[in-house]
C-alpha cells in the first residue's frame, strides 16, 4: 500500500450488532490509549487479547452491564488501531447505555462503515478487501457468501497485483528504451515486450472474465413482468422461487415497492419487478399501469412479456413491446399452456396456436405453464444467460461495476499499448495508464470522493 499511514484524531464507538434484542450486543471502540478507556469503563487493567469477564461501570461506578471485554492493542487489530470490544447482553437499551458511556469517555459516534474505512488507510486492508467486507454482510445466496469470502480473503486482490506486477515489469523495459535511437534497440527486446504483453493480456482476459462473473453474483439481474392481470405473474414468480422464499429486498436504482421480490437462481439475484398490470377497463387506471411499467423498464435490465397462451396477444401490451428499447434483451412469455390441447399433426389446435405465436413473433418466445412447472426451466436458463451467468465451475470471487469497468478502462489501455507498440513513449504512456486503471480496484490510487462513497454504504459498527 502506498498511502502514507495517518492518524486518525478521533476516537470511534458504534453498536456492531444489529438493532434489536439478543442473546449478545457488541459495542466496538477503535482509536488510541484504548486500555485507559477500558480501565475506566471496567475498574481493572484488561490483558491484551485475553477474554475478559467485567462490570461495565457508568460515572457514577455503578453496573451497566457484566460481559466480556477485549482489547486489540495497535496496529494488531481490525482497525490497525487500539481496538475495543464489548460484549454485553444485546437488549437495545443496554446497548444504548453502554454506547453513551463509552461517548462520554470520549468517543464519538462512528458513521457507517467508519472502522473499515480505517482499516483501509492503515493498510490492513485493500479496497477490494474493504468491499468484499460489506459485500460479505449484504450476501444474500450462499454462491455470494463463498465469493465474497474468496475476495475478502485477498484472492482477486492477489490476481490484480499480478498483473500489475507484471506491468510495472514491462514498463520497465519500454521505458528504459525511450532515450535511446531506434537502431539501438536489439530486435529481441521489442520481440520479449511483445510477448509479456501478450501475457498481460491474457491474464486480463480471465481476470475480466471473472469479474463480471462476480459482478453478476453480486447485482444480477432486474427484470420487469409485463402483462394484464390475471395472466399469472404472481403465480410464475412462485413458480420461479421454488422452495425458496421470495424476499423483497431494495437494490440500487429501484424502489423498494417496485422490487416485488429478489429470488435466486444458481445463485444469481433476480429482482422481479411487478408492473402493476396492464389493464384496459378504465381509462385513468390503464394509464398508471402503462406509465409503472414504463418506470419498470426503466429499471430493467429484461423484460418478460406474459400472456395467456391461446389468447390474443392485448393492444396495449403489444404496443409497449413496440417500444421497448431494442437492446433490452426480452422474452414473450405464453403462460398457462396445461390448458391447451396437445398439438396435433398441422391442426389448428391451442398449442398449434401457441406455436403459431411462438414463430409469428421476432423476439424469443416460450411457451409455459406456471401451474404445472412445464417450460419453466428453461425460463430460468433464459434469465440466467440473459444476467450474464456462465456456469463455469470455477469458483467466482465477488467483484462490483467499478471493479469491471476498471478492468475494461484497464483493456483499453493495454489494446492501444499494443497498437503503440512502435513508439516506445506512447507505448509506456498506455502501459502506466492500464496500471493505474487495475491500482484503483485495489485503491493504491482512488480519490476521496469515491472512497466516502464506498464506506458510505457499510452499516454502522463495520
Ligand atoms: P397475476 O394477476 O398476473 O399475478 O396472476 P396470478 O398469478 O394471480 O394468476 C391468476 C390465475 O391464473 C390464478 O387463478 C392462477 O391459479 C391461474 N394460473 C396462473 N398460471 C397458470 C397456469 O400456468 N395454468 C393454469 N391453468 N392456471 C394458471
Amino acid at each position: 500500500m502506498f498511502h502514507v499511514k495517518p492518524t486518525f484524531p478521533t476516537t470511534i464507538a458504534a453498536i456492531a450488532t444489529p438493532v434489536g434484542r439478543g442473546g449478545v450486543g457488541v459495542i466496538r471502540v477503535s482509536g488510541r490509549n484504548l486500555a485507559d478507556l477500558a480501565q475506566t469503563l471496567s475498574g481493572r487493567t484488561v490483558a491484551p487479547r485475553t477474554a475478559t469477564l467485567a462490570s461495565f461501570r457508568d460515572a457514577d461506578n455503578a453496573i451497566i452491564d457484566r460481559g466480556l471485554l477485549l482489547y486489540f492493542p495497535a496496529p494488531h487489530s481490525y482497525t490497525g488501531e487500539d481496538v475495543i470490544e464489548l460484549q454485553g447482553h444485546g437488549g437495545p437499551l443496554v446497548m444504548q447505555t453502554l454506547l453513551k458511556r463509552c461517548l462520554a469517555l470520549g468517543a464519538n459516534l462512528a458513521r457507517p462503515g467508519e472502522f473499515t474505512e480505517r482499516a483501509f488507510l492503515n493498510g490492513k486492508l485493500d479496497l477490494a478487501e474493504a468491499e468484499a467486507v460489506a459485500d460479505l454482510i449484504d450476501a444474500a445466496s450462499e454462491e455470494a457468501v463463498k465469493s465474497a469470502a474468496r475476495s475478502l480473503s485477498g484472492e482477486f486482490s492477489r490476481r490484480v497485483r499480478a498483473l500489475v506486477e507484471r506491468l510495472t515489469d514491462l514498463r520497465m523495459h519500454v521505458e528504459a528504451c525511450i532515450d535511446f535511437p531506434e537502431e539501438e534497440i536489439d530486435p529481441a527486446d521489442r520481440a520479449a515486450q511483445q510477448a509479456k504483453l501478450a501475457q498481460i493480456q491474457t491474464l486480463w482476459v480471465d481476470l475480466s472474465r471473472e469479474a463480471k462473473q462476480g459482478a453478476v453474483l453480486r447485482d444480477g439481474l432486474t427484470v420487469a413482468l409485463i402483462g394484464r392481470p390475471n395472466v399469472g405473474k404472481s403465480s410464475l414468480l412462485n413458480r420461479l422461487a421454488g422452495d425458496e422464499v421470495a424476499i423483497v429486498t431494495p437494490i440500487a436504482g429501484t424502489t423498494r415497492d417496485q422490487v416485488r421480490a429478489t429470488i435466486h437462481i444458481s445463485g444469481v439475484p433476480i429482482h422481479l419487478i411487478d408492473t402493476a398490470g396492464l389493464r384496459d377497463t378504465d381509462d385513468e387506471v390503464e394509464r398508471i399501469g402503462i406509465e409503472r411499467t414504463w418506470m419498470a423498464v426503466r429499471k430493467a435490465g429484461a423484460a418478460l412479456l406474459i400472456s395467456e397462451a391461446g389468447e390474443a396477444i392485448p393492444p396495449e401490451q403489444a404496443a409497449i413491446a413496440a417500444q421497448l428499447p431494442p437492446d433490452l434483451p426480452t422474452l414473450w412469455v405464453y403462460n398457462k399452456i396445461d390448458l391447451l390441447g396437445r398439438p396435433k399433426q398441422g391442426g389448428a389446435d391451442g398449442m398449434g396456436a401457441v406455436l403459431d405465436q411462438v414463430a409469428n413473433s421476432a423476439a424469443n418466445s416460450l411457451p409455459i405453464s406456471a401451474l404445472t412447472g412445464e417450460g419453466v426451466a428453461a425460463l430460468r436458463e433464459w434469465l440466467l444467460a440473459t444476467a450474464g451467468w456462465r456456469p463455469t465451475g470455477e469458483g467466482a470471487f465477488m467483484a462490483r461495476q467499478r471493479h469491471v469497468l476498471a478492468l475494461a478502462d484497464a483493456g483499453g489501455h493495454l489494446t492501444r499499448a499494443g497498437v503503440n507498440a512502435a513508439q516506445f513513449d506512447l507505448f509506456a504512456e498506455e502501459l502506466r495508464l492500464a496500471q493505474a486503471a487495475l491500482s484503483s480496484i485495489t485503491g493504491e490510487f482512488t480519490p476521496d470522493d469515491l472512497l466516502g462513497e464506498i464506506f458510505g454504504k457499510f452499516c454502522i459498527g463495520k
